[in-house]
C-alpha cells in the first residue's frame, strides 16, 4: 500500500497523530446498511477507511447500520462481508459489528435525553411533522407535544417500546430548535415505531432508532477516531455533535466528509440497483454489467484493479463524475501483467487447408503462454480445418488491408502462412468456408519460405477447439447521466451481445480464470459453465490525466 497519499483526510490524520490527539491509534469504520449489494462507490469508502487504518497502523470496524428492519436482510450482510474481504481488507474481530447489537445502549441513551428534557414523544402524524418542520425558506413550528413533562414522555416512550401503539402513532423527537436554519436540527426524529421482524433481533424491539441518533453513538462506543462519511452528511454534523454532547458518553469522534464517487454511464445507489434486479433488467446483483462489487468480480475485475482505481480517483470534497474509461484502464493495466494470452475466435469462419496432410505431420506447434513475462507454453493442435475470425477476411478489402482476402496471404499466429484460393458461399451469398493452401516451409520459428505477408491473424483448430458462449458487454446505460426517475428507459438494449465462438483447447483445460484472447480483449470464465465474459477490450487509446 503506498503511504505517500496526500489527501486532506490523510493530512488531517497525520496532524492528529503529530499533536497526540489520537492516543491509541487510528480507528475507522465502514458502516453499510445491509439493504443491497455494495457498488464501486462503496469501494471508494472501503479503500479509504481500511486504507488509512492500514497506513497509520490502526484498525477498522465493519459495522452494519441495520436500523430499518423492512429493508435489511442476512443475504445482504453476507454479500457485503464477502465483498469487503474480497477487496482485500480485514475488519476488527472475527465478526463485523451491528448497530442492532447496541439497541439496548441506544435505548438507554434515549431515556437519558428524555430525563434531561432533551427529547419528547410527539404524536403528530408523519405528514403533519413533515409540514410543521417547514422548508429551506420557512422556519418550522413547535410541535404541540413539545412541552410534555419528563414523566409523561418516559411513560409514553416505554409504552412505545412495550408495543402498546401502532406504527406511526408516536415518535421520539430531539428537543433542539423547531426554527433552526438547519432543517436537520428542527427537532429531528430519534425513534419510530415499526412492528417488523428484524433480521438479527427478531421481534425483541418494535421501536427502531434513526440513523442520525444511532450512528454517532455507535461511533463513540467503538472509539472511532475519524468518522469518515460522504458530503450529504455535512448538514447532519451539528446533529451528530448535538447527540454526543447531550448524553453521558466519554468519547466524541470527529465527523469528516468527502465527496461521493459518481461514475459516468451509471447510477450509484443500492435502491436503484434493487429495481433493476427485481424487475429482471439484469441477471442479478452480480450481473457483469452492474457496477456492483459482485458484478465487477464476475465480470473479471481483480481486487487489485479496483483498489488502483480508488487510489487514482483520490479523496476530495468536490463532487464529480469519473469517466468509465478510468475503471476500464485500471482493469486493463492489471490484466496486462497477469492474464496469459491464448487464442479464441469470437465469430468463426471455417478455413479448410486443401493441401494439409491429416494425421500427425510431425512435431506439434507451440505457443508461448505469456502475459508480460513468459509463463511457460502450450501446444497448439493444428489440422486441416480451422476457424478464423469472420472479420479477418474481406471479399473486397479496403486499402491497406493486412488480413486475408481472395488470393491473398496471411500468417496464422505461431503456425503457418496460408493463401486463400477459393471462397465458398451458401445460397444466400453468405461466406461459409474459405479453401486455402498452407505453405509447409513457413512454419513459425523455422520459416524458410521467404514469404512476407503483412498480417498475422489468430485461429483455432476446429477439431479440438471448445465451443464457448462469449458474452460481450457494453455499457448498461446508454446515457452519460441516466435519469433516475425512469431508469429502464436509459438502459442500453445492446449492452449484452452473445457470440458463439471457440476457444483453444489449452485454455479450456487451464485452471486460469482470466485470459487475454489475442487481438480481442481480456476475458473471464463465467460462473455459468462454458461461458466467458469480456472484461474489457484491448487498449483503446484512452489515457488518464495525472498520476
Ligand atoms: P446507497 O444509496 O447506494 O444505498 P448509501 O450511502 O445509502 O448508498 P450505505 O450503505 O449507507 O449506502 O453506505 C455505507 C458507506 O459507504 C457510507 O459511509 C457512505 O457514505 C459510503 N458510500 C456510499 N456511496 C458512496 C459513493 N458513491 N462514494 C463514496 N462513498 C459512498
Ligand atoms: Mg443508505
Amino acid at each position: 500500500m503506498p503511504d505517500d497519499l496526500n489527501d486532506f483526510i490523510r493530512n488531517r490524520i497525520r496532524d492528529d497523530l503529530a499533536e497526540g490527539s489520537v492516543e491509541d491509534g487510528v480507528i475507522t469504520r465502514f458502516p453499510p446498511e445491509p439493504n443491497g449489494y455494495l457498488h464501486i462507490g462503496h469501494a471508494k469508502s472501503i479503500c479509504l477507511n481500511f486504507g488509512v487504518a492500514n497506513e497509520f497502523g490502526g484498525s477498522t470496524f465493519l459495522r452494519f447500520d441495520d436500523t430499518n428492519p423492512l429493508k435489511e436482510s442476512d443475504e445482504y450482510v453476507e454479500a457485503i462481508k464477502r465483498d469487503v474481504a474480497w477487496l482485500g481488507f480485514r475488519w476488527v474481530g472475527d465478526e463485523p459489528t451491528f448497530a442492532s447489537s447496541y439497541f439496548r445502549e441506544l435505548y438507554d441513551f434515549a431515556e437519558q435525553l428524555i430525563r434531561r428534557g432533551k427529547a419528547y414523544v410527539c404524536s403528530l402524524t408523519a405528514e403533519k411533522i413533515r409540514v410543521t418542520r417547514g422548508t429551506l425558506t420557512v422556519p418550522g413550528e413547535p410541535s404541540p407535544y413539545r412541552d410534555r413533562t419528563v414523566d409523561e414522555n418516559l411513560e409514553l416512550f416505554r409504552a412505545m417500546r412495550a408495543g402498546t401503539y401502532a406504527d406511526g402513532e408516536h415518535v421520539l423527537r430531539a428537543k433542539i430548535d423547531p426554527a433552526s436554519p438547519n432543517i436537520n436540527m428542527r427537532d429531528p426524529i430519534l425513534y419510530r415505531i415499526r412492528h417488523a421482524t428484524h433480521h438479527r433481533t427478531g421481534d425483541t424491539w418494535c421501536i427502531y432508532p434513526m440513523y442520525d441518533f444511532t450512528h454517532c453513538i455507535c461511533d463513540a462506543l467503538e472509539g472511532i477516531t475519524h468518522s469518515l462519511c460522504t458530503l450529504e452528511f455535512e448538514d447532519h454534523r451539528p446533529l451528530y455533535d448535538w447527540v454526543l454532547d447531550n448524553i453521558d458518553i466519554n468519547f466524541h469522534p470527529p465527523q469528516i466528509e468527502f465527496s461521493r464517487l459518481g461514475l459516468e454511464y451509471t447510477v450509484m445507489s443500492k435502491r436503484l440497483f434493487i429495481s433493476l434486479v427485481e424487475d429482471g433488467h439484469v441477471m442479478g446483483w452480480d450481473d457483469p454489467r452492474m457496477p456492483t462489487i459482485a458484478g465487477l468480480r464476475r465480470r473479471g475485475y481483480r481486487p487489485e484493479a479496483i483498489r488502483e482505481f480508488c487510489r487514482r480517483i483520490g479523496v476530495t470534497k468536490s463532487e464529480n463524475r469519473v469517466e468509465m474509461e478510468l475503471l476500464e484502464f485500471c482493469a486493463r493495466q492489471d490484466l496486462e501483467d497477469t492474464a496469459p494470452r491464448g487464442m479464441a475466435v469470437l465469430d468463426p469462419l471455417k478455413v479448410v487447408l486443401t493441401n494439409y496432410p491429416d494425421g500427425d505431420p510431425g512435431a506439434p506447434l507451440e505457443g508461448p503462454w505469456h502475459a508480460q513475462q513468459e509463463m511457460g507454453s502450450r501446444t497448439l493442435p493444428f489440422s486441416s480445418t480451422l476457424y478464423i475470425e469472420r472479420d479477418d477476411f474481406a471479399l473486397e478489402p479496403p486499402r491497406k488491408w493486412r488480413r486475408l482476402q481472395p488470393d491473398g496471404m496471411v500468417r496464422l499466429r505461431y503456425a503457418y502462412i496460408i493463401e486463400c484460393e477459393e471462397v465458398i458461399e451458401d445460397d444466400d451469398g453468405r461466406i461459409v468456408e474459405l479453401r486455402c493452401r498452407y505453405v509447409p516451409e513457413s512454419r513459425s520459428g523455422s520459416d524458410t519460405s521467404g514469404l512476407k505477408p503483412k498480417g498475422v491473424v489468430h485461429w483455432v483448430d476446429a477439431e479440438t477447439a471448445v465451443p464457448t458462449e462469449i458474452r460481450l458487454f457494453g455499457r448498461l446505460f446508454k446515457d452519460k447521466e441516466p435519469a433516475t426517475d425512469d431508469l429502464a428507459a436509459s438502459l442500453d438494449p445492446e449492452s449484452l451481445v452473445v457470440s458463439h465462438g471457440y476457444i483453444e483447447q489449452a485454455m479450456a483445460e487451464s485452471p486460469e480464470e482470466r485470459f487475454q484472447f489475442e487481438r480481442t480483449g481480456y476475458f473471464m470464465r463465467d460462473t455459468d459453465p462454458g461461458v466467458f465474459n469480456r472484461i474489457v477490450k484491448l487498449r483503446d487509446g484512452w489515457k488518464p490525466n495525472a498520476n
